[in-house]
C-alpha cells in the first residue's frame, strides 16, 4: 500500500515533533496507523517530505525524523481557469476533476449569461477550496491548486491576458478554429489562460472583447459541451499539448 499523505500547514510542519492531529489524526484512525508506518506529508507549496509514526496518543500522531522527497507530480505549465459560473454545484466537480488533471488555479467568473453573482459565490469559495485540498491530497499532488475569489469577466480578462496564450472556446467557432489547426503547432509554452462560458454561453460582446484583446477563439468540436465539460476538456487538453498528461514532458 502506498504511503497515505496529509497536507499540512507550514506552522504544523514547523512543531517538534510534527504531529498529525484534529481531522488527520481522526483521518490517521480510519487507516489504523500504528508507530513505525510511514506516511508522507506535504506543505500544499509543491515540498514533500516522508516520515514514520513514532508514538500514538488518543488525540494526535507523533512523527519521527522528516526526509524530504524530490516531487515529481506538478506539471511545468501552468493552467489557469477561469470558469464561468453558473447554478447548483458544477465549480465542485470542476475543482476536483481539474485538480486531479493538473489545473493549476481556478478563477470562478461571473459573465453575463452567469446566474449566480458575486455575492453569492464569494462564501462557497471556503468550501470549493476546500475540495481542491481533498483532491490534492487523494491524487498524490503536493501543490494544491488555488481557488481564487470571483472574478467579473472585465476583471478575468485583464488579468488572463498576461499568461502566454489565452485561450477561449466558444461552440460557433467553426473549423477554421479548430484546435487542432490553431494551436497544435503551437511551440512550449509555461502559462495559459482558459476562459470558459457558463451555461448560457459568452455574450456577443463578451467575445467581440476577448477576440479583440488577443484571446484565441477555438472549436471544441461539432457538439455543444455543457459548461463543465469544456472546462475540464480543456484543461485536459492543455495540460496534453504542453504539460505532462499522457506521460512524459
Ligand atoms: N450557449 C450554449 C451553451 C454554452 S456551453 C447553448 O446554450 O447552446 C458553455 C461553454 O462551453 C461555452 O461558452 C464555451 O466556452 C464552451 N463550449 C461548449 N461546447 C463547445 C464547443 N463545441 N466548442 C467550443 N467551446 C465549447
Amino acid at each position: 500500500m502506498a504511503a497515505p499523505r496529509f497536507i499540512l500547514s507550514s506552522e504544523a510542519l514547523q512543531q517538534a515533533p510534527v504531529c498529525l492531529t484534529g481531522a488527520d489524526a481522526r483521518h490517521a484512525r480510519v487507516l489504523r496507523l500504528q508507530s513505525g508506518d510511514e506516511v508522507r506529508l506535504c506543505d500544499g507549496q509543491g515540498r514533500e517530505w516522508s516520515a514514520r509514526i513514532a508514538g500514538v496518543t488518543p488525540q494526535a500522531l507523533a512523527l519521527g525524523e522528516l526526509t524530504p522527497l524530490a516531487a515529481q507530480p506538478e506539471p511545468a505549465l501552468q493552467v489557469t481557469l477561469y470558469q464561468g459560473l453558473a447554478r447548483g454545484d458544477k465549480l465542485e466537480l470542476i475543482v476536483q476533476k481539474g485538480t486531479e488533471l493538473g489545473m493549476t488555479r481556478l478563477v470562478p467568473m461571473v459573465t453575463a449569461h452567469s446566474q449566480l453573482r458575486l455575492e453569492a459565490a464569494s462564501p462557497k469559495r471556503i468550501r470549493w477550496q476546500e475540495i481542491a485540498r481533498q483532491a490534492a491530497r487523494q491524487c498524490g499532488r503536493t501543490r494544491v491548486p488555488e481557488v481564487a475569489a470571483p472574478l467579473s469577466f472585465a476583471q478575468a480578462l485583464t488579468e488572463g491576458l498576461s499568461a502566454e496564450v489565452a485561450i477561449m472556446p466558444f461552440e460557433r467557432a467553426g473549423a477554421e478554429h479548430s484546435w487542432k489547426r490553431q494551436l497544435a503547432s503551437k511551440a512550449q509554452v509555461n502559462t495559459v489562460s482558459l476562459f470558459i462560458g457558463p451555461e448560457g454561453g459568452f455574450s456577443d460582446q463578451e467575445m467581440d472583447l476577448a477576440l479583440a484583446a488577443g484571446v484565441q477563439g477555438v472549436s471544441l468540436g461539432p457538439r455543444i459541451l455543457r459548461s463543465e465539460t469544456a472546462g475540464l476538456i480543456t484543461v485536459a487538453l492543455a495540460l496534453f499539448q504542453w504539460g505532462d498528461l499522457g506521460g512524459g514532458a
